[in-house]
C-alpha cells in the first residue's frame, strides 16, 4: 500500500502528451552543431542556423551524437553502441528486462545542405516518449528502445540507409565499415575518429517492433489537410550510373553526321527517363540528378559524359519494366550515335510494405488524438524499411511545408511537429503496454 501524499496528480493515460517546447528547444540545439545558413554557409557560434551540415561520422556529426547520446544518458537510458556506430538506448521493462523492445528512432546525420528536421524529429521525439513516460511514473510491459543509425543519407558512404541495414542484416559490418568517402576516408576510421566505433556486435537484436517518425520530405499531407500520415510502404529505389564514351572533336568542323557525342546521348536519356515516368500508368518518378561532360568546354564536342539515374515506383514489376525500358534506350543511343555506354548500379532496393497491423495503429491512434490522418506511400527511402526485415514495422509522417527537404529552407508548423510526437507516443504506449506504476 502507498501512502497517497506520494503519487503525483495522475494523468490518465489517453491524456497524455509529449512537452511540445521541450521538443523544439531539442531540435534547435541539435540543429546549431553543424549549423548553416539559408544558402548552406556555416554559421558561427551562437547564431540561430537555418539548417544543419552533419555528413556521416564528420566531426558535426560527432557532436550531434554527444549531444543526443548526452539526453539520452539525462534520462538513465541503457547505452549500446555497435560496430557500425549505430547507438540505441533502452528503457527496461516493469521486470528490468531489455529483451525485445519497442523500438522507434531514426537517423541524425544530415545532406550537406540539410534541414532542421528530418531524421533528428524521430529520435529527438523518440526521447520525448521517455521522459513523459519517466514524467508520468509510466512502466511497460515491453522495454523501449531509441536509436539513431548511422550514414542514413548515403551522402558521404553508398549505400544509403547504411546502418540500418547492417543493423537488420543486410550488410556486413566490416564492408560497411571498408565503404569509402569522395576523399578516399573510410567509414570505420572516420568512427573512430569521433569515438563512435562501438564493440556491440552487428546485426543488432531485433525489436518487437518499429515505428519511426519522420517528416513527410513531400507537398501530399500539407495539400490533402492532413496532419499525419500512416505509412503504409517505402518506394523501390534504383540508382545506376551511366558512363558514355564517343568522341572528342571540333565543334566547328565536324559535321553533324559524323559526330559521336556523349553529351548528347546524355540530354536525350534525361529527356526519354522524363517522358517514360510522366507517361507511365503507376506513380514513377525518374530524375537525372548528376550530369558531367568532358572536356566540358563551349567549342568541343563531349567525348565522355558521366550521368545518374535515379529510378523509384513502389510498384516492383512497374520498377523493373522502368528499369528494362531504359536498358533498351540506352542501347538504342549507343548503336543510333556510335557511344560505348557502361552502366553500374550502385542502389538498389526493392520496395516495402509496412505491417498492417502497426499501420491501422498509427491510424487509429491520430484519428484517437483528433489530428487529421491519410495514408501515404514514402517516396524517400528510410531507416524503417531495413528494421521491416526483421520486426513490425510502419512510420509516422508528418507535414513538410512546401514539400521541401534536404534543404535550410526544409520547415514544418510546430503544432504538427508536436501532433506527430504524440501520436508516437500513443502508439509506442500501446505497443509497449503501458500503464502507470502500481507502487
Ligand atoms: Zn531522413
Amino acid at each position: 500500500m502507498t501512502d497517497t501524499a506520494d503519487i503525483p496528480l495522475t494523468v490518465a493515460l489517453e491524456d497524455l502528451r509529449i512537452d511540445g517546447l521541450r521538443l523544439i528547444e531539442r531540435l534547435e540545439n541539435l540543429a546549431r552543431l553543424g549549423g548553416i545558413d539559408l544558402q548552406g554557409r556555416p554559421v558561427p557560434d551562437g547564431v540561430v542556423p537555418a539548417g544543419s551540415s552533419r555528413l556521416a561520422a564528420t566531426q558535426a556529426d560527432g557532436r550531434g551524437r554527444d549531444l543526443v547520446v548526452g539526453w539520452m544518458r539525462d534520462l538513465g537510458l541503457q547505452i549500446r553502441i555497435d560496430e557500425v556506430g549505430n547507438v540505441t538506448g533502452t528503457r527496461p521493462a516493469a521486470d528490468g528486462s531489455t529483451d525485445h523492445p519497442v523500438m522507434t528512432g531514426s537517423h541524425i546525420d544530415t545532406v550537406a545542405t540539410g534541414g532542421k528536421y528530418d531524421g533528428n524529429l524521430g529520435v529527438l521525439s523518440a526521447l520525448e516518449v521517455i521522459a513523459t513516460l519517466d514524467e508520468h511514473r509510466i512502466a511497460t510491459r515491453r522495454p523501449i528502445t531509441v536509436g539513431f543509425f548511422t550514414n542514413e543519407e548515403g551522402a558521404r558512404f553508398q549505400p544509403d540507409m547504411m546502418g540500418s541495414l547492417v543493423y537488420a542484416g543486410g550488410l556486413p559490418p566490416s564492408v560497411a565499415r571498408a565503404a569509402k568517402d569522395l576523399a578516399g576516408m573510410a567509414l570505420g576510421d572516420e568512427l573512430t575518429a569521433i569515438g563512435y566505433l562501438g564493440e556491440a556486435p552487428a546485426p543488432g537484436p531485433a525489436p518487437h517492433a518499429f515505428v519511426e517518425l519522420h517528416i513527410e520530405q513531400g507537398p501530399v499531407l500539407e495539400r490533402d489537410g492532413a496532419v499525419v500520415g500512416a505509412v503504409t510502404g517505402v518506394q523501390g529505389i534504383s540508382w545506376t550510373e551511366v558512363r558514355i564514351a564517343g568522341q572528342g572533336n571540333h565543334a566547328g568542323t565536324t559535321p553533324m553526321g559524323s559526330r559521336r557525342d556523349a553529351g548528347l546521348a546524355a540530354a536525350r536519356l534525361a529527356v526519354f527517363l522524363d517522358d517514360l515516368a510522366r507517361r507511365s500508368p503507376s506513380n514513377q518518378v525518374a530524375t537525372v540528378g548528376q550530369v558531367e561532360l568532358f572536356p566540358n568546354l563551349v567549342n568541343v564536342i563531349p567525348g565522355r559524359a558521366r550521368l545518374t539515374v535515379d529510378l523509384r515506383n513502389i510498384d516492383n514489376a512497374a520498377l523493373i519494366a522502368a528499369e528494362q525500358a531504359f536498358r533498351a534506350y540506352v542501347e538504342e543511343l549507343a548503336q543510333t550515335y556510335g557511344l560505348e555506354i557502361a552502366l553500374a548500379n550502385l542502389v538498389r532496393f526493392d520496395p516495402v510494405d509496412f505491417d498492417a497491423r502497426v499501420i491501422g495503429l498509427v491510424e487509429r491512434t491520430a484519428t484517437r488524438l483528433g489530428h487529421p490522418v491519410t495514408r501515404i506511400a514514402s517516396g524517400a527511402g528510410h531507416d524503417a524499411q531495413m528494421l521491416a526485415r526483421v520486426a513490425p514495422t510502419a512510420m509516422i509522417f508528418t507535414t513538410s511545408h512546401g514539400g521541401i527537404s534536404h534543404d535550410p529552407a526544409e520547415w514544418t508548423k510546430p503544432e504538427d511537429l508536436v501532433a506527430a510526437a504524440d501520436t508516437l507516443l500513443h502508439v509506442v504506449l500501446e505497443l509497449s503496454e503501458g500503464d502507470h506504476l502500481a507502487v
